[in-house]
């Protein structure tokens, strides 16, 4: 099973490298436990107030899932296991120096494994059910992707 998941994480790490070159990468991180997924609520900038799942740019060189683990690091203060990919949304515009329209949040859901939970850089974090996501005020670019949570959750 950990040889299959590794084989699973390089092919998607081979995949993030090729799209370093033009795109500039965003993820996000569905964070699970029990029937729920923890929400957060951003803190500054023009989306202030608005609800997201944790996460932010892929650094150059970096992979995919190693700043998943890194932002999850840095937000929240926790250490995370990602589990398998969700979905991904392209983000409209220009993303911090990307082409415009080339950047994309793809969303990986994982769990907490080393849990002191601490908001960073959020005004508040929530720990919702499937049932409850809609009703947030969600920034657009993870809106598209609430359906692949709520089915995950659903079936966990
Ligand atoms: O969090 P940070 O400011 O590093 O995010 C970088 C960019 O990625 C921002 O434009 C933000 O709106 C976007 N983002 C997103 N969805 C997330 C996290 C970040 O669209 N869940």
């Amino acid at each position: 099973v950990l040889a299959a998941m590794q084989a699973h994480l390089d092919l998607y790490a081979a995949a993030a490298r090729r799209r370093a070159e033009d795109v500039v990468q965003v993820v996000g991180a569905a964070l699970v436990d029990g029937d729920r997924v923890l929400v957060a609520q951003r803190g500054s900038g023009p989306l202030a107030g608005r609800w997201e799942f944790p996460g932010g740019k892929v650094e150059p060189g970096e992979s995919e899932l190693a700043a998943l683990v890194r932002e999850c690091r840095e937000e929240l203060s926790v250490g995370i296991t990602p589990q398998a990919f969700l979905g991904e949304v392209p983000l409209p515009g220009v993303v911090a120096g990307g082409a415009p329209g080339a950047s994309t949040l793809r969303v990986w859901w994982g769990r907490i494994t080393a849990d002191h939970l601490v908001a960073h850089e959020h005004t508040e974090v929530r720990w919702v059910t499937g049932g409850e996501l809609d009703d947030l005020d969600w920034i657009p670019a993870d809106r598209p992707l609430l359906p692949a949570v709520r089915a995950l959750l659903a079936r966990l």
